[in-house]
């Protein structure tokens, strides 16, 4: 049996125990809802990261992008991914409620894994097209239902959110190792088509258990879905073809990617305004104060995630080229080893911090939001420069010993730890309730504005067809990796400094 299968198979074994640990030890404390979230994202994620651990090798390796447009392609297909929530957030809060976001994105969803799993490249900006829609609707309001099931000062909703984020990542463990290993070794549409399977299989699962959510996540009563009002369409319907055009114009971006280059930067500004107007029209100093909060830790956590998330781009392209991958003798998929190693050590060291927050919060030293920003990016910054020595160690193969890539992995995902599932649970508490919905999705927009950065980040670690040898092209990645490793250092320092401020205006909300 091929050592991925086995690694598979061990992987599969050793989730489904954290699952069950995870269940048996929170099942009294935490609300039940959690657990069925929980399942939904991580059938999501699989589908999600199964196919992200494919894209940027598809498309050089079978669709034969060079490196330069792969990169940027990737990074504005994903940072499409991540700016739709800011509009599938908005669409809940106001017209039809987390449920219906969540089974219609999920639809959507499904709809572009299934496109992307038939045999043709043409058909393949399509399949990215549903996906990047369907993901506005699904993922925020996922993330913001769950916020739900908490009071406002709830000393568990820091821990459910790790529990949450968990779910994610077994969910993108198991995604990146069986479709990237059925992808990169048995064939791409393969690993496209078992991503949508999973995805429908969450869905269902969602739609089952629909009593368990009580009265919670159904459209605002003032709303009004089935009245028509253009075209003999009520506004439910208006939207699902809204959607659909919306498709078209997402499949138009990726494509060209100067014009979402143009995009980015204009939202952000009007997304920055919209959330000062928020606050502006917040009752009370607190609660203005509240917001900016929010809006400091947003703004700052895009940069964060344009280093982070070379992992699906550049450091896919990196572990395909200047890593060794042999172990024992047998040469790893290098998708599934690249993409899957992250969420494994999330499932790993989830129970230990869900363990270090309650065991600070119970003698007062738990680190304020800020300063674990402050750590996410010192350890983000250690993780890169690990890469770098790594390299060194490489230079006469052009091969990074496989040791020191997971290494560095470790301490990049210690770094994210500090900060992801911390902002899902930041945004749910400090935001006023009426826009949790909007203010999540600009968590992700952040994500987005970060997704693009990185796009743009990795097509400077582009290796031309000039380059053949692996001695050759490691240089380029350790600069990339010095580069990221030492801003990434300057970043810690000015959260450290910036902390004062943000706590302040954090207004003891914990
Ligand atoms: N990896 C996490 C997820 O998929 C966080 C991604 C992000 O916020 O950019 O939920
Ligand atoms: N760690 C990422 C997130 O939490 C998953 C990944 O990159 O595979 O979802």
């Amino acid at each position: 049996m091929p050592l991925d299968v086995i690694i598979i198979l061990v992987g599969s074994a050793f989730s489904a125990f954290m699952i069950w640990l995870t269940y048996q030890t929170n099942r009294h404390i935490q609300p039940k809802q959690l657990f069925l979230l929980f399942f939904t994202e991580m059938w999501e994620r699989f589908s999600f990261y199964g196919m992200r651990a494919l894209l940027i090798l598809y498309m050089t390796k079978e669709l034969m992008y060079e490196d330069t447009d792969a990169n940027l392609m990737y990074g504005a297909y994903n940072a499409l991914v991540y700016l739709t929530p800011l509009f599938g957030g908005m669409i809940a809060d106001r017209i039809f409620g987390y449920r219906k976001s969540i089974v219609w994105g999920g639809i959507l969803m499904a709809i572009g894994h299934l496109v992307l799993a038939i045999p043709m490249s043409t058909t393949f900006f399509l399949g990215l097209g549903f996906l990047i829609i369907g993901n506005g609707f699904f993922k925020p309001n996922i993330s913001s239902f769950l916020g739900n099931f908490y009071e406002k000062n709830d000393k568990r909703r820091d821990a459910g959110y790790n529990i949450f984020y968990m779910g994610i990542n077994i969910g993108a463990f198991l995604g990146s190792a069986i479709c990237g290993y059925l992808g990169q070794k048995v064939s791409w549409h393969l690993g496209f088509g078992t991503a949508g399977i999973l995805m429908v299989l969450g869905l269902i699962l969602f739609l089952l258990n629909q009593k368990m959510l009580e009265d919670k996540g159904y459209a605002p009563a003032t709303v009004d879905l089935k009245t028509p009002i253009f075209a003999g369409l009520g506004l439910e319907y208006l939207i699902y073809i809204g959607s659909f055009l919306a498709v078209g114009v997402a499949v138009l971006f990726v494509n060209r990617h100067e014009i979402t280059d143009l995009l980015f930067p204009i939202l952000g500004l009007a997304m920055i305004v919209y959330i000062i107007y928020i606050s502006v029209n917040e009752e009370g100093k607190s609660a203005k104060e509240m917001v900016w909060a929010a809006l400091s830790m947003i703004c700052i956590s895009t940069l964060f995630w344009g280093f982070y998330e070379q992992s699906g781009g550049s450091l896919n392209l990196m572990a395909e080229r200047n890593v060794d991958m042999t172990l024992y003798g047998n040469k790893l998929s290098s998708a599934m080893v690249n993409n899957s190693i992250n969420p494994f050590y999330i499932i790993l060291l989830s129970p230990l911090y869900a363990k270090m927050w309650y065991w600070l919060d119970a003698r007062g030293l738990k680190p304020s939001d800020p300063i674990k920003f402050a750590i996410a990016f010192l350890f983000l910054g250690i993780g890169y420069l690990v890469f770098l020595f790594g390299g060194k160690m490489g230079l006469t193969t052009g091969m990074m010993p496989l040791i020191m890539f997971v290494l560095g992995y470790f301490f990049i995902t210690c770094g994210e730890l500090f900060l992801s599932p911390v902002g899902l649970s930041m945004v749910t508490k400090l935001s006023p309730a009426k826009a949790v919905g909007f203010m999540m999705g600009a968590w992700f927009f952040a994500s987005a504005c970060g997704h693009h950065l990185g796009g743009w980040i990795g097509s400077k670690m582009a290796i031309d067809d000039s380059i053949t040898s692996p001695i050759d092209s490691l240089p380029i990645y350790m600069t990339g990796c010095k580069n990221i490793g030492l801003i990434s250092l300057g970043g810690a320092l000015f959260m450290f400094a910036a902390s004062f401020i943000i706590k302040k205006w954090m207004h003891e909300v914990k």
